[in-house]
């Protein structure tokens, strides 16, 4: 962005990254005016984002199959004792 020295109006090539959102002051080198430079309307302001999500993996079946694995044989397990239990009980 360019800043023109409202004193001496020599203009200066500034990095619009070193422009905060609020303004800046700025000082002209040729006559030592000093003034608030607004920054360019047009000026992205700096959100804070949210902390990045990590997206689940892409291959979803897998893994639902080894959780229908999992169920099935605590399923099968929790049958097994129940089935002992009343054994014993039975004895
Ligand atoms: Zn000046």
């Amino acid at each position: 962005m360019i800043l023109t020295c409202p004193s001496c109006q020599t203009r200066y090539n500034v990095n619009p990254d070193a422009m905060s959102p609020s303004g800046r002051v700025v000082r002209c080198a040729k006559c030592g005016h000093q003034w608030i430079e607004q920054p360019p309307r047009d000026m992205p302001l700096s959100v804070d984002l949210p902390a990045a999500v990590p997206l689940p993996p892409p291959q979803l079946t897998p893994h639902l199959r080894e959780i229908r694995h999992a169920t099935h044989a605590e399923t099968g397990s929790r049958l097994l004792q129940d089935f002992f239990r009343r054994l014993r009980a039975k004895n």
